[in-house]
């Protein structure tokens, strides 16, 4: 036990570490871009000053050593700045310091026990959606190994061998769900790890920004300061090869520090043409689980669970019924549940057998066909004939620049992607060039019934292809 004066000393000890410590982030504040002031010096925490030397402490080792790598000079000259020249800084880890002190020591604020303000490493988005728990995850046959893989790596992250575990499988299987739950776990278990989702679009996306920023090095950084990096849909780094060259580093780094990757394809990783050798290699170090359709008795055990969630009671024949007739995605059984929660509590009607034909017609026949980008260059380039990564180059060839206009076009009306995104997907080119595309291919139509038919066509062999 503390005694009284130490207690009140060491509350005068924090308070002035906190004090100190919040001159330095002002004066850092001035000398560095945003995002690497948000990334690098937000996250440290005051621990306490003794004989001007400031304890802080720091998420883990990658930021000692990136921040003495990169910031050493800023820091140093901050710190003596405001502690005078004999002033010095120690860096102690989150995780060191709290496996110490356990239990967490307490200290009085105004006359009451208080525990030490909580340590939240957490100074970033996970973009984690909690939603996503291996709880609500149904097991199946299709979904046993990629399971019982995610499950491992949740539980003891960058210390088994699927490392990276790489979760491949159709639309609407579950990928998603997955490799949110990974995440999820991580944190539940140790609220202290680093842990990112992100997709590889908004990756790329990101990543480009950085670039136009020049804040390259504070981009790879964060990803670097990870324990955990779950990519989702990696097939869109397929033609992206600055994008791949910089996640292959990112990869590196992380790999040979035991931290964990996670990623998820349509795709196995042998078939991702495209993609960089070098990468493709790495992907099969670990695993790779693919995730199969669901079979009838998952189907079954999927409705019977989400309608308890959802609040409907289905009897067994509606159940059996529903799962007979859609078959091909588990992101069609729940539209199909959220149908008829949301016509029967819309009408107040009972939820009975008529009823749940009839929107099971209409769940699969207005089947949401999700188009990407890939497939609308693929038809659209098989169409005019011309090679596909001729669209993603500087090829100013008439028929190539028409062909990578109709494509662009076409991925606007037919995706949901943003116009900086599609923009990417052609060889990196700028959100004015898509709106550009966009606007001639307008006015071509206008004028041309031609066009206005082939631009019908083609949004036909591309639906077919998609469904
Ligand atoms: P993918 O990423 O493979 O396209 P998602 O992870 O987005 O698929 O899954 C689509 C929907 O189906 C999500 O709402 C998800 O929660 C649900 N889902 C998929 N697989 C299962 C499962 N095995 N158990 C429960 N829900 C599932
Ligand atoms: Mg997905």
């Amino acid at each position: 036990m503390q005694n009284a004066a130490e207690m009140s000393n060491n509350l005068q000890l924090e308070k002035n570490a906190k004090d100190i410590w919040k001159e330095c982030l002002g004066l850092i504040k001035e000398n560095v871009p945003f995002i690497t002031y948000n990334t690098w010096f937000l996250p440290i925490r005051p621990f306490e000053i003794e004989n001007s030397t400031l304890k802080i402490y720091v998420p883990n080792n990658f930021f000692i050593e990136w921040i003495e790598e990169h910031y050493n000079t800023l820091i140093n000259k901050t710190v003596s700045q405001v502690l005078g020249e004999e002033g010095r800084l120690i860096y102690v880890i989150y995780e060191e310091k709290i496996a110490a002190d356990e239990p967490a020591p307490v200290i009085p604020i105004n006359g009451s026990i208080a525990p030490t303000p909580q340590i939240k490493p957490l100074d970033y988005e996970t973009f984690l959606n909690p939603r996503y728990t291996f709880d609500n995850f149904i097991k199946g046959e299709g979904n046993q190994l990629a399971r019982a893989a995610a499950m491992a790596v949740g539980d003891s992250p960058g210390q088994t061998s699927f490392n990276p575990l790489f979760i491949y499988g159709g639309v609407g299987l579950g990928k998603t769900h997955l490799i949110h739950a990974i995440g999820n776990k991580i944190l539940e278990t140790d609220p202290r790890k680093r842990v990112i989702y992100i997709s590889s679009d908004a990756f790329t996306v990101e990543f480009v920004e950085a670039i136009q920023s020049n804040t390259l090095n504070d981009f790879s950084g964060f990803y670097k300061s990870m324990d955990a990096l779950i990519i989702d849909d990696i097939q869109f780094l397929v033609g992206k090869e600055k994008t791949q060259d910089l996640f292959f580093q990112i990869f590196n780094t992380l790999h040979q520090s035991g931290k964990q990757v996670i990623l998820s394809s349509d795709k196995p990783p042998k078939d991702l043409k495209g993609l960089n050798e070098r990468l493709i290699s790495r992907f099969s170090w670990g695993l790779s689980a693919d995730i199969q359709p669901p079979d009838f008795e998952t189907r079954v055990a999927i409705l019977k669970n989400k309608s308890e969630v959802y609040g409907i009671s289905l009897s067994r024949e509606i159940v059996e019924y529903i799962a007979q007739n859609i078959s091909s995605n588990i992101r069609e059984l729940e539209g199909c549940l959220i149908k008829l929660l949301a016509s029967s509590s819309l009408n107040s009607k009972e939820i009975d057998f008529e009823f749940v034909k009839k929107t099971v017609r209409e769940v699969s026949t207005n089947k949401q066909v999700t188009v990407s980008v890939e497939l609308i260059t693929k038809i659209v380039c098989e169409f005019f004939g011309v090679e596909e990564n001729k669209l993603r180059e500087k090829n100013r060839r008439k028929e190539v620049v028409f062909a990578r206009q109709m494509a662009m076009y076409l991925s606007k009306q037919m995706t949901k992607l943003s116009l900086k995104t599609i923009g990417l997907h052609f060889g990196g080119r700028d959100h004015s060039t898509v709106i550009h595309s966009q606007s001639s291919i307008e006015q071509l139509a206008l004028k041309d019934p031609k066009i206005r038919e082939t631009l019908d066509t083609l949004k036909n062999k591309i639906e077919m292809s998609a469904s």
